[in-house]
């Protein structure tokens, strides 16, 4: 009686200490992976959109994401050579101008401004989904796109004056570095990179390489 007793104890021991934390590990990797291809589901359609500004005649019929990225970004330099990247000389013109002054909320909607500026925290955080468009807060060349342990995906954008703002826990870059994003142009989609425990855009301003409460130039309500 005993014996059999133990056995169920034992028993239930192994499912508690053994087969539930896997069972919930494996839960936890299938919420990521459809987390995962809900981004990549709603960053091709994006591109998909940015797409139809091309002309037919440069669109080779393709599924591949990776060959629709390299077609968009080779399209959309040729365009910026053309008529989107303004001079040198013309930018240092317009550089003070409002077009590159980062005042421009980078989450449009579905947002929350869940932390404040602080010693501890340069930045603002935005709670949004996962995947909402992150739109650069103003125009400028994006000066570098990288992984980092704490931040996560990270993008930073020199607006060619004392200002640079950094995005950070991004789900996905959709431009490369030294590409000239223009303000409120779509650059990248939240998403929960990095040390991180829930979807939110991490933002930052610097002038001249010093934080900024950010609150201090965007119109947040
Ligand atoms: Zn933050």
């Amino acid at each position: 009686m005993n014996k059999i007793l133990l056995a169920v104890i034992l028993i239930l021991l192994i499912i508690v200490v053994i087969v539930l934390p896997k069972y919930f590990k494996i839960q936890n990797k299938v919420e990521k992976q459809q987390q995962e291809l809900d981004i990549a589901t709603r960053y091709i359609q994006q591109l998909n959109q940015k797409l139809k500004s091309i002309p037919q005649e440069k669109l080779k019929q393709t599924s591949d994401p990776d060959k629709i990225r390299d077609l968009l970004n080779g399209y959309l330099k040729e365009k910026r050579i053309e008529d989107k990247i303004p001079a040198i000389d013309k930018i240092s013109q317009q550089k003070n101008e409002k077009r590159f002054i980062p005042d421009l909320i980078p989450v449009q909607r579905n947002f929350a401004l869940s932390q404040k500026f602080s010693e501890k925290h340069k930045a603002v955080d935005f709670a949004a989904p996962t995947g909402t468009e992150v739109v650069a807060s103003a125009a400028g060349e994006i000066l570098s796109v990288y992984y980092d342990k704490y931040l996560g995906n990270v993008m930073i954008i020199d607006h060619l004056n004392e200002y640079a703002t950094l995005y950070a826990h991004l789900a996905t870059s959709i431009y490369e570095a030294k590409t000239f994003v223009e303000k409120g142009e779509t650059i990248a989609l939240v998403g929960n990179t990095g040390n991180s425990t829930a979807p939110h855009l991490h933002f930052e301003i610097l002038v001249n390489g010093e934080n900024i409460d950010p609150e201090k130039i965007l119109n947040i309500k």
